[in-house]
């Protein structure tokens, strides 16, 4: 499971600086969630070898009122839901009344949590860091984040616990493999297989459950829908509880094809969870999407599309999953509000047109057992296998129904293509030039590939490497 890690601490320290530093990478992606979530920013990160969630918590002001509600209300989640928690002090300010409101709050939680004093370029750090001893937390961590000095540093000692697990499991590959022990495309491609071996490894896969994540935002009916999923008697239910803080998994069959649900609504909704803090958990999603292999994002007919459903979206995309999409409470719409939102989505979710939309009530069950022919769609175009000869001969058919365009005087020639991964597919095109494609030329072949290949369901990538 990918790690979470909360930035918390009083306004002004350097929280966005050191949040912008950690997310600044090719895959980042940064999605703000206004209103709903105050000022809380949450993305992805990858650094070295490490890949993480990490959230700006927001600032707190110790000295308010109560800090206690105050964190509450904007980070107690936050801190509920981490795994790790890195508490940045100002270390030119040096230390405030706000930093031991909120160490004080912290040591009450049992979180690994890491004191980091910023901003000590230009100053002794030693000295600028004497006084935060007072606030009573293991160890502490000089940085500059503005500089990108000592974040790496900081960020290899916090995430060290989950990287040894990771690496384990490296070690083994590297002694002996068992195919039953590949449970991921990722697995497969890294174990270096011979083709005999990657076949039967591809093909126990295909078989694995699918794991199915629910996602939307608040009040879209997720629950509802879970609850009509496991409501069917079709469907074989098994009691396995999750942990307060991450979703539920749920394995359950269908007509012979094993799922996991990864419920994200929570259908049996946690008591001991303080409810006024947020129902709904950016956290919990995107982790499910990270662990998913086909997302279910369920949009409200009855509300237009909004900027969450398009974050949720972004996830989903971001982290190259299938995406089959459920426009629930299709029921008792008349044709005219129908029509309308039909063609919202055509407007502001064209841009996904390899998803299939359905439309549901997951109150009454209208369309939800189509669900399931779309969702195992996506996982087969996601994990199929594409040989060389195959793509390379698409992308020749592609070339010559439509020659690619003259760049400096000299046309674009695709030579050859192949497999890059699966789940989600990456073709890889060599050829002369190829980086200088325009966009709407990519795109043409985007399509002529999932055309030719019937890939509905899962975005396709596309990688090209020039070759003169
Ligand atoms: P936040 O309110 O905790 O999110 O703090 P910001 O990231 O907005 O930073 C507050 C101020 O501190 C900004 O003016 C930053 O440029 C500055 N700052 C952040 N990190 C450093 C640092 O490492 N060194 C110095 N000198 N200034 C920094
Ligand atoms: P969640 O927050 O996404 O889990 O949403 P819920 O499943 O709790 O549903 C929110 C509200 O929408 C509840 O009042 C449901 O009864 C209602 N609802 C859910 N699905 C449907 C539907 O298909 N049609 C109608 N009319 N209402 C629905």
């Amino acid at each position: 499971m990918i790690p979470v890690v909360a930035l918390v601490g009083r306004p002004n320290v350097g929280k966005s600086t050191l949040f912008n530093r950690l997310t600044r990478t090719r895959d980042a992606l940064v999605a703000d969630f206004p209103g709903l979530t105050r000022d809380r920013k949450y993305g992805k990160a990858e650094l070295e070898e490490h890949e993480f969630i990490v959230i700006d918590t927001g600032g707190i002001d110790g000295t308010e009122e109560g800090v206690e509600t105050k964190m509450a209300e904007q980070s107690l989640m936050a801190i509920e839901e981490a795994d790790v928690v890195l508490f940045l002090v100002d270390g030119r300010a040096g230390l405030t009344s706000s930093d031991e409101a909120i160490a004080k709050h912290l040591r009450s939680r049992e979180k690994p949590t890491f004191l980091v004093v910023n901003k000590i370029d230009g100053v002794d750090g030693d000295s600028a860091c004497a006084e935060f001893w007072k606030l009573g937390m293991n160890g502490m961590y000089q940085i500059a984040a503005a500089q990108n000095r000592g974040v790496t540093a900081l960020m290899e000692r916090a995430l060290a616990p989950f990287a040894d697990s990771l690496n384990a499991t490296e070690d083994e590959d590297s002694d002996e493999v068992f195919i039953e022990d590949l449970t991921s495309v990722e697995d497969i491609e890294k174990a270096n297989l011979s083709e005999a071996d990657a076949e039967a490894a591809y093909k126990r896969l295909q078989e694995q459950p699918i794991k199915m994540a629910i996602i939307g935002r608040p009040n879209v009916g997720k629950s509802t829908l879970t609850n009509r999923i496991l409501g069917e008697e079709r469907v074989v239910v098994y009691d396995m509880p999750g942990t307060t803080r991450d979703s539920i998994y749920i394995p359950m069959e269908r007509e012979g094809q094993e799922y996991v649900l990864i419920d994200t609504a929570g259908i049996r909704r946690r008591k001991n969870m303080n409810q006024a803090v947020e129902k709904f958990s950016v956290i919990q999603t995107l982790k499910a999407v990270e662990d998913a292999n086909v997302v279910l994002l369920v949009i409200d007919a009855r509300e237009n599309i909004s900027d969450q459903d398009l974050s949720l979206l972004g996830f989903a995309l971001n982290a190259g999953r299938s995406l089959v999409i459920a426009v629930n409470k299709w029921d008792g719409l008349d044709n005219e509000v129908k029509e309308r939102v039909k063609s919202e989505l055509d407007r502001r979710l064209g841009f996904v047109d390899f998803a299939r939309i359905h439309f549901i009530s997951a109150l009454h069950g209208t369309g939800v057992g189509h669900l399931y022919e779309s969702v195992q769609e996506a996982y087969q175009s996601a994990t199929k296998r594409i040989s060389t000869s195959l793509l390379t001969r698409i992308m020749q058919m592609a070339q010559d129904d439509h020659q690619p365009p003259m760049i400096r005087g000299r046309r674009v020639k695709l030579k050859y293509a192949h497999a890059g991964g699966y789940n989600p597919p990456i073709i890889v095109i060599h050829g002369n030039q190829v980086n200088e494609l325009p966009g709407s030329y990519k795109r043409y072949l985007m399509n002529y590939y999932r055309k030719s290949l019937e890939m509905m369901g899962t975005p396709i990538r596309i990688q090209f490497q020039s070759s003169e």
